[in-house]
């Protein structure tokens, strides 16, 4: 069953803000060194920043806090000058859909930056499983890459991900699962209400991994990510452990040490082909990084190791990379890599050029990775029938030509992909 909840529209046309609502900016996905200055900015003395900040970080990260006033020990005074000033806000959401599985999709919707005539829109995926719970993330509004596989490549980048806005997708998906310390159930729009209470999981299913494999390409957006990430697994917050965070991409090869370095999280490989010629073809990017440079990246990935496996993502396309060849060639390939091998099945989208590979296909191809000591878990599609599944993802922001712009405005970022 699919489930839409719509928030009420926006008063002028898409995206709109009211005009004469003023922008504050929210607190909430903010790192220590943002909040500071913030509560500076607020009127905090500088010899209160440190335990301030302490207090606010809690109530965000620890908490869940929606509202100034939840903040109990927090002066009412200081509640005040914060509200004048900052809100809580997770990035608004403009549908939730609920697959049959169990699956949900958000669409959000984010605040204009400056020279942004309409708030730009992601997308957020929940699978809940039984032994755990995955958050699948965007970092980016569409993307510049054009893998010919994947929806999110049919829509240019609008832009960047702010870090808080990275992490708001983290707060706000807690928020809907009722995964905050005390939370009894989930926290429902009064639309919901009209629908079976049923459709929302009553179980006490967490979020207890996340994976940068939503819309674009994590490693073009490295600092904000990066950011993000650290919010999300500082030990007196969020507290997800790298280990049970995931950085998907589609082969950035110069980034990928610094990211290893810097930031230390589980890393994936979207690598869909054993040959650089079909490469190229389903995954753009291999022709400036192509498969051999790709996998030396691998190969000295800061603490990879056999209890920190690289997982390679391979989609199964059929009659395009499923032969026994190519599975026999992907052994060959990643031979000396501490390597899981993900067998994604393709997830059509409308207007997509591939299809699935047949079942048995998939299964003779699992049987050679399997063979030759890889855990080769075939990924069960989730959420297909609402378009949630891998590669699935896109929203209906455009980024507009600079003639659209206002005038004066800076260009979006956009890195020389
Ligand atoms: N840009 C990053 C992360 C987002 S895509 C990357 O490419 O790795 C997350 C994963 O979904 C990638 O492995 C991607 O190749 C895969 N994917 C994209 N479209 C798909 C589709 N239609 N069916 C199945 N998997 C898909
Ligand atoms: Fe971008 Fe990843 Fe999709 Fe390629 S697979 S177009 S890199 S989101």
């Amino acid at each position: 069953m699919v489930l839409v909840l719509n928030n009420s529209p926006p008063a002028e046309g898409k995206g709109a803000r009211a005009p004469d609502v003023a922008f504050k900016p929210t607190l909430a996905g903010m790192s220590r060194e943002r909040m500071r200055a913030a509560l500076a900015a607020a009127g905090v003395p500088e010899k209160q920043l440190r335990m301030r900040v302490i207090q606010l970080w809690r109530w965000l990260y620890i908490n869940g806090a929606t509202s100034f006033d939840q903040m109990t020990d927090v002066s009412k005074e200081l509640r005040t000058a914060l509200e004048a000033r900052y809100t809580l806000d997770r990035p608004e959401i403009v549908a939730e859909q609920v697959s049959v599985d169990g699956t949900r999709k958000w669409l959000l919707r984010l605040p204009k930056l400056g020279h942004e005539a309409r708030a730009p829109e992601i997308e957020a995926v929940y699978i809940p499983e039984a032994d755990r719970g995955t958050l699948c993330i965007s970092s980016q509004v569409g993307c510049t890459l054009t893998c010919s596989f994947c929806h999110t490549g049919t829509q240019r980048l609008v832009r960047n991900l702010e870090a808080s806005e990275i992490v708001g997708q983290i707060l706000l998906a807690r928020d809907r699962i009722g995964d905050w310390p005390g939370a009894k159930r989930p926290v429902m729009p009064e639309a919901c209400f009209q629908h079976d209470d049923g459709l929302l999981p009553n179980t006490d299913r967490k979020i207890t991994n996340v994976v940068l494999m939503g819309m674009g390409e994590p490693l073009y957006n490295f600092d904000n990510v990066r950011e993000a990430m650290d919010i999300a697994s500082d030990g007196e917050g969020l507290s997800l452990s790298k280990r049970r965070i995931t950085l998907s991409t589609s082969g950035v090869v110069p980034e990928i040490a610094r990211w290893g370095e810097l930031s230390g999280t589980m890393l994936a490989i979207s690598l869909h082909a054993v040959r650089d010629e079909l490469r190229d073809e389903l995954v753009p990017i291999n022709k400036k990084y192509p498969i051999k440079e790709l996998l030396d990246a691998c190969r000295t990935y800061p603490g990879a190791s056999n209890a920190k496996r690289i997982t390679f993502e391979y989609v199964m396309l059929k009659g395009v990379n499923d032969s026994l060849a190519d599975a026999k060639a992907l052994v060959r390939l990643l031979a000396g890599i501490p390597a899981k091998i993900n067998l994604i099945p393709f997830n059509p989208w409308p207007g997509s050029k591939y299809e699935c590979s047949d079942w048995e296909t998939i299964e003779r191809f699992a049987e050679v990775v399997n063979k030759a000591g890889y855990a080769s878990p075939v990924r069960t599609p989730r959420g297909r029938d609402i378009l949630a599944a891998c590669g699935q993802l896109r929203s209906e922001s455009v980024r507009l030509r600079a003639r659209e712009r206002a005038p004066g405005s800076a260009a979006s970022a956009e890195p020389g992909a």
